[in-house]
């Protein structure tokens, strides 16, 4: 079960298993119009229109496929390894075969290594491989679509995902180099599609109408099962492949013309959607992941500290009733040990014990309240209303001391996911603390609380005061277990109040408040309704 649990994790991380957000299906949207009016303008009379012959084109456009789908593949590889899905491993081979096809086609390609053809076969080889790569990669994608909502093999070993990788290498290379032979060895057994560079055969028409039926059929196969992100470029990539194969059929002359040059710029275009959306993705995942790992560690060390934080209270809090318990029972001892013993002493002994037994039991309460394991319990809460409660909690020490209150609340705050307890806690710490801070000066005492909504995804809350302010060496100390600068302090209030803040997500931290005072400042992340 743990195993299976983990695994369901692991998958909503991953880029195939991702549903598509609004804004991502609009951009994709966008990009097929973009492509559209670009086809449009470019699919008209313009399209046969012959343009100068740049030799170097050839080989960088087949350089630039090759690294391009090879970098896809080795992304989609990967993500086979991690979601054991066969689907991914069938699109990984075809990026793969797309990719090692640029090689000889490029070879081929006249112009690039030879006049007529490097490897030989010149026009018709070109041809040919340009079809067995495109009909390779269609199939592929035909079967990523068909085997894309199969259950994952989980009982895949790490060893025969990477032997699965290796074997799918291995045959893709070899179905390459043999289709590259014959092609370029064999080239006379083939039907001939090229004439001469400016003319094709009607075979040509019969090769070039089933092969755009084939992507055609597996866009509206996607349509119809898409799900994921990578579905959603991947019908990106097939619209894009529409389009190539309408440019590159039809331009009269063949080669060089702007027909011919747009198909190939969307060859690069429709390799290198999903690369691109790989590559930020998978960015983003990471990035996220980092946060999540940071976050998690930084919990574990607020949780620990909490645990340093209840056994130093405990430990200050109980020892002194614990001495006082001894003095009196050692007292009381020698009130009865007396040739005459004194019952009502030792009484008033017994009594004070009974006092301060109470005592160390409240105490322990206490702690126990702020700590209780229901302190991982997280409700929806409105820090106005926390704010308004935590000031209730202090009204007799806010009017024993002659405080002044004053707030500034953002009504329009969203809700936060906390502990109401532990919160409330910290407001009323760090109120105190500000009283505490103003008792000793002259002049008015005011307290300050602002709410205000920080970024995107939280808000602040500040508590400010005017009495003596931080020392600002000890701005950092404060916070720390045990610091404290008063004649009863225990010093430690701001550090479980960091504790609080850090187990929420949030940051608590403090600023001067000129010209006199300090200003606490917490943030809280903001959940909102979906
Ligand atoms: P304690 O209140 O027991 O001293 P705290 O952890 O709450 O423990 O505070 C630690 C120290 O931080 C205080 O002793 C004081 O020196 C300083 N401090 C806290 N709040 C304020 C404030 N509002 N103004 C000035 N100093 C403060």
């Amino acid at each position: 079960m743990e195993r299976s649990a983990a695994g369901l994790q692991a998958h909503e991380f991953v880029l195939s298993n991702l549903s598509p957000s609004v804004g991502q299906r609009r951009f994709a949207l966008c990009v097929v119009l973009v492509l559209l009016v670009v086809f449009v303008i470019l699919a008209g009379p313009l399209s046969g229109l012959p343009l100068r012959r740049v030799d170097a084109f050839v080989p960088a456009y087949g350089t630039a496929i090759f690294v391009i789908d090879s970098i896809t593949a080795a992304l989609l590889f990967s993500q086979f390894s991690v979601l054991r899905s066969h689907a991914l491993l069938a699109l990984a081979s075809g990026y793969f075969l797309t990719a090692l096809i640029a090689i000889p086609w490029t070879l081929t390609f006249p112009g690039v290594l030879a006049p007529e053809g490097g490897l030989g076969g010149g026009l018709q080889s070109t041809v040919w491989l340009y079809v067995l790569s495109h009909v390779g990669f269609a199939l592929f994608a035909i079967v990523y679509i068909l085997l894309k909502d199969a259950d994952p093999m989980e009982w895949l070993s790490p060893r025969s995902i990477r032997s699965r990788v290796l074997t799918t290498v291995g045959s893709v290379t070899a179905v390459v180099c043999c289709a590259t032979v014959f092609v370029t060895t064999g080239h006379a057994l083939l039907p001939r599609i090229m004439l001469d560079t400016a003319q094709v055969s009607s075979l040509w028409y019969y090769v070039v109408g089933p092969m755009a039926a084939l992507f055609v059929g597996a866009l509206v196969l996607l349509w119809l099962r898409h799900r994921s992100v990578l579905d959603l470029w991947l019908m990106l990539v097939l619209f894009a492949y529409i389009i190539e194969i309408s440019l590159t059929a039809f331009p009269i002359p063949y080669r060089f013309s702007v027909g011919w040059y747009a198909g190939r710029v969307y060859g690069v275009l429709s390799g290198s959607f999903v690369l691109l959306i790989l590559i930020k993705e998978v960015t983003m995942l990471y990035g996220e992941l980092l946060r999540a790992v940071l976050a998690q560690r930084r919990e574990r060390e607020a949780r620990l500290l909490t645990g340093d934080a209840v056994a130093a209270t405990v430990a200050h809090e109980i020892k002194q009733p614990l001495s006082a318990m001894i003095v009196n029972a050692s007292a009381t001892l020698r009130w009865l040990d007396c040739a005459t013993p004194n019952i009502d002493e030792a009484k008033a002994g017994l009594q004070l014990i009974v006092k301060d037994g109470h005592r160390a039991g409240a105490v322990i309460e206490n702690i126990r309240t702020l700590f209780k394991r229901d302190a991982r319990t997280r409700t929806s809460l409105d820090v106005n209303n926390l704010i308004r409660e935590a000031l209730a909690l202090v009204r007799d020490d806010l009017q024993t001391h002659r405080v002044a209150v004053q707030t500034d609340y953002d009504q329009s705050l969203p809700p936060i996911e906390g502990n109401q307890v532990q919160l409330q806690q910290l407001l009323v710490n760090l109120i105190t603390n500000a009283i505490d801070s103003m008792a000793t000066e002259d002049g008015d005492r005011v307290i300050s609380l602002r709410s205000k909504v920080y970024d995107s995804g939280s808000l602040m809350v500040s508590v400010e005061d005017v009495g003596r302010g931080v020392d600002p060496s000890a701005v950092d100390l404060i916070f720390t277990p045990q610091f404290t600068t008063k004649v009863h302090g225990m010093g430690m209030g701001l550090s479980i109040c960091r504790s609080i803040i850090e187990a929420h997500r949030g940051r608590l931290w403090v600023t001067a408040n000129l010209p006199r005072g300090a200003i606490f400042h917490f943030t809280l992340p903001t959940h909102r309704e979906h």
